[in-house]
């Protein structure tokens, strides 16, 4: 049994696949080929932006986005601890320092009240200067971005959707990168949209960040690569890849239906003996992860690999009781739902082309492990 199970997806798509791949080898455009411009047009026309930039990663994408908002030391970030690493990694890669704030006990978003305390607190520290927020769309659910863009606005600061795992979500009908000022997505093979390596883009309204997304991607270009204005980065996304993506967005749509009935049908088979996840009425969820809790969670990781079904556990350990992060000073305590959630969470394997037969054998060693 697999996590997610790529195979059977290559199997759906394998002429268009082939036939985009042939494509790329036919015109050797392998930097910057046709098909990357076509793969951002037709993704900012699905999520709802002007402007769409293919970039090397979603790491990439978020790094970009912050050096495109002159990010720099000095400036305060806010962001959860209840993510990938990085999230917050980008923010002190460019000498600035992320700002934890906890998250919200039933969808694992950021707390939007914790966040506003916490915007309050470095103000009145004065430190750092707050500048931006990036909130997680954790496992595929939008966060409160109503509530986030409002506190945003009030304390003059930018907002940077981390949808790496929200692609083709909704938030009040309308789709995750789309949601705010900037989104950053990836298209890493485990993510909704996956190609077959490293991928990810960005999403804005805004054509100035735009322009200068577009120079920072080529090494701070001017107006060729070889007169450069400011410091930039090998930050493309491969035509080769760009292609990948396209085969496998014909099928996308498609593909959330099927993990949205993948995810009702463990919900049914499951509600009555752990917490399965809660999706607010106004979202609409790219499922991601389908993530369960519960206190036995290691008994029922043990029980299930014996049964030799694969699960996974995002996030073991919160980001600020991370080593890479010691020197923010942070302790155990400090962020009191990050941390339960990392002792209780656990994955079970979440894909479009997952059988209702497969997920009863599942379901069945859930409860077998908690009998
Ligand atoms: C996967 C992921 C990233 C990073 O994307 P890569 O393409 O692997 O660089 C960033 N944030 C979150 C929440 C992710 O899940």
């Amino acid at each position: 049994m697999q996590f997610i199970d790529l195979q059977e997806q290559q199997s759906v798509v394998k002429e268009q696949l082939m036939a985009n791949i042939a494509g790329v080898l036919a015109h050797g455009k392998y930097i910057n080929g046709p098909e990357v411009a076509k793969l951002e047009q037709t993704l900012a026309g699905y999520v709802g932006t002007k402007f769409a930039l293919g970039c090397a990663s979603g790491t990439d994408a978020l790094l970009m986005s912050l050096m495109a908002h002159g990010i720099t030391k000095g400036d305060a970030i806010f962001t959860t601890p209840f993510t990938f690493i990085a999230t917050a990694e980008v923010i002190s890669l460019l000498g600035a320092t992320p700002v934890f704030v906890d998250i919200h006990p039933d969808t694992f978003n950021m707390d939007t009240e914790k966040l506003i305390q916490s915007i309050e607190k470095v103000i009145k520290n004065g430190e750092y200067k707050p500048k931006g927020i990036i909130p997680v769309d954790i496992f595929g659910q939008p966060a409160d971005y109503d509530e986030i863009n409002d506190i945003a606005g009030r304390y003059n600061l930018f907002v940077l959707e981390d949808a790496a795992q929200s692609f083709g979500a909704r938030y009040k009908g309308r789709r995750a990168g789309s949601l705010t000022h900037a989104a950053a997505t990836s298209f890493f093979p485990a993510k909704p949209l996956g190609c077959y390596g490293d991928g990810g883009m960005v999403f804005t309204d805004d054509e100035e960040f735009y322009d200068r997304l577009v120079s920072i991607r080529i090494h701070g270009k001017g107006r060729d690569k070889y007169d450069n204005v400011r410091i930039g980065l090998n930050g493309r996304l491969d035509t080769m890849q760009a292609a990948v993506l396209l085969a496998k967005f014909t099928v996308f749509e498609n593909e959330l239906k099927k993990r949205q009935i993948a995810a009702e049908y463990y919900s049914d088979a499951l509600n009555s003996i752990c917490r399965c996840p809660y999706v607010k009425e106004h979202n609409v969820s790219a499922w991601a992860q389908y993530s369960i809790m519960h206190e036995k969670r290691d008994k029922i990781a043990e029980s299930l690999k014996a049964k030799n079904i694969p699960t996974a556990i995002y996030y073991p350990k919160p980001l600020h009781l991370q080593q890479a992060f010691s020197y923010l000073g942070y302790r155990k305590g400090d962020f009191k739902v990050s941390e339960q959630v990392s002792e209780r969470i656990i994955s079970l394997p979440m894909h479009p082309y997952l059988k209702s037969e497969v997920q009863n054998e599942i379901s069945d060693a859930v409860r077998q492990a908690l009998s």
